[in-house]
């Protein structure tokens, strides 16, 4: 197929790279006895992607090192592997391409790419407080996504503790009525895989 089309690997490798995941992480190496919370047959049937066609979102939620992260990317590889844009950015990157938008050609190029994705992932929600210039850049950029672009959260906080690093209670239910409006919400709990598989530089344990 590849000599019948020989820039499909080449497009495909330029959308990997515009991805910009941070490392590959797929299902086939997520230990599913170690991570209870979700079973390996609610992740296949997320890798059927129909919820991107329908621009649903995707919601992990729950303590550092349970594998949020590594589902999101494994769920990114699928949409990759089947011809979509993806965009992985953390909030933090994200706050930085919002902020300088106007004056960083870099950044309004990515997001414009941001805009046109079909799925983006949003990495490391929770972890920062915004503030409230912030939180009203990141409620737009929510709510101009909402029902056209999937976005896939990480977060380290339940809803309920959203307001707490979104400072104001009007703007945090805003972002989650978008957010959860079409929305599959995946609660993981357990110990951090990290933790639980350390290894030391001497290989001791
Ligand atoms: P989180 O985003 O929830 O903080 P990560 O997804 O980054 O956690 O997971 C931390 C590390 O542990 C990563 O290297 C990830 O690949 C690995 N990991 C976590 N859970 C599992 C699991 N159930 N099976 C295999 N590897 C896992
Ligand atoms: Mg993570």
């Amino acid at each position: 197929r590849s000599t019948l089309f020989p820039y499909t690997t080449l497009f495909r490798s330029l959308r990997r790279k515009k991805a910009r995941l941070p490392y590959v992480k797929t299902l086939e190496s997520f230990d599913f006895g170690f991570q209870r919370s979700i079973s390996k047959e609610q992740m296949l049937r997320l890798c059927d992607l129909t919820w991107i066609e329908q621009a649903y979102n995707i919601c992990f939620l729950g303590p550092p090192g349970v594998g949020k992260t590594h589902l999101a990317l494994s769920l990114a590889e699928k949409a990759l592997e089947q011809g979509h844009t993806v965009a992985f950015e953390t909030l933090e990157g994200l706050m930085m391409v919002l902020k300088t938008a106007e004056i960083s050609t870099a950044s309004r190029r990515r997001l414009k790419f941001l805009k046109k994705a079909a799925l983006v992932i949003i990495d490391e929600v929770g972890f920062m407080p915004l503030e409230p210039a912030e939180a009203n850049q990141f409620f737009s950029f929510i709510s101009m996504m909402s029902e056209k672009t999937s976005l896939i959260i990480t977060s380290n906080k339940g809803f309920d503790e959203w307001v707490e690093f979104l400072g104001d209670a009007t703007i945090t239910t805003a972002i989650l009525d978008r957010l959860v409006h079409r929305c599959e919400i995946i609660n993981m709990s357990g110990n951090s895989y990290r933790l639980e598989h350390h290894q030391s530089i001497t290989g001791k344990r």
